[in-house]
């Protein structure tokens, strides 16, 4: 009886198990394969807890054990979580991913001057086939200003998938979507200086890198599961200590260097600029 509401449990909710081995505790998922999670030993330190996700064929959503009843259709992050601070770790299921497009990386993830950049920008035509990425169903199909016309899915491992600046959209919102499914043609549109492909993987709203999971000259997972951990977040720190001073007239390096107490040669570095060169009204300084 116990081992019955146990199993029913694990298969309608994310289960959080304690592990010590990592036995295939949880096999009741429908759609996705059994986890065969190959972790390394290494992989485990600093580890007691790994979450595994599972896909309930009941619940209205992908994921739901994680992302609960919030499925918007205009925020890609609206969910108000912080995983930076979560406790041991998640096991994504990597197995049936399909690469969005194999083409040459013009952008990757991380910081690009003052910006943070929370995705990967891959080289394309327009009119490009773009694939989704895992199974799942569409959140958001809709045109942005920055993102121009973009789709997020929700998938059954946990993750939730960007592609930015389609020419045009092949899928609607709550469509059902599989791995390798067209989710519309390369383009340009919104922010973007020439056609490409913005490719973002996030976890509750949070984006990740998506080079640590994928190698991007082949198109494949590096392994069948990608353990997420608070570390993977640690950029959200780095994103929220930054400071900026908007130049007004008047303003020089050395009057920004006072007012901020930091050091010119700081701005410089920060901002990417010389000593000699100067400043225009309304510009914004990184000064911390
Ligand atoms: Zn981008």
């Amino acid at each position: 009886m116990i081992k019955h509401t146990l199993r029913k449990y694990l298969s309608t909710i994310l289960s959080l198990l304690i592990c010590t081995s990592f036995s295939p505790l949880v096999q009741d998922s429908v759609d996705l394969q059994p986890y065969n999670l190959r972790l390394e030993d290494d992989e485990l330190d600093g580890t007691d807890s790994t979450l595994y996700v599972t896909h309930d064929s009941g619940a209205p959503y992908p994921a739901y054990a994680i992302y609960g009843d919030s499925w918007s259709h205009t925020d890609v992050n609206p969910y108000n979580a912080s995983p930076a601070n979560m406790s041991g770790a998640v096991a994504i299921n990597l197995t049936g991913y399909t690469h969005p497009i194999l083409n040459v990386i013009t952008s990757r993830f991380g910081f690009r001057r003052w910006k943070f950049h929370y995705g990967i920008d891959l080289r394309l035509s327009v009119g490009d086939s773009v694939r989704c990425a895992f199974d799942g169903r569409v959140r958001i199909a809709r045109r942005g200003k920055a993102y121009g016309n973009y789709v997020v899915v929700r998938h059954y491992n946990g993750l939730e998938t960007t592609y930015a600046h389609l020419s045009k959209m092949l899928v609607q919102v709550n469509d059902e979507v599989r791995s390798g499914e067209l989710v519309g043609w390369g383009g340009s549109t919104g922010r973007s200086t020439g056609p490409h492909l913005h490719y973002e993987m996030r976890y509750l709203g949070q984006a990740i890198d998506p080079m640590l999971l994928v190698d991007f000259a082949t198109g494949k997972p590096y392994k069948d599961a990608f353990l997420l951990t608070a570390s993977h977040f640690d950029y959200v720190r780095e994103v929220e200590k930054i400071r900026y001073w908007t130049v007004r007239s008047g303003d020089s390096l050395w009057s920004i260097s006072r007012r901020t107490g930091t050091s010119i040669d700081y701005l410089c570095a920060a901002n990417h600029i010389s000593r000699k060169g100067t400043l225009r009204l309304g510009q914004r300084i990184r000064y911390r």
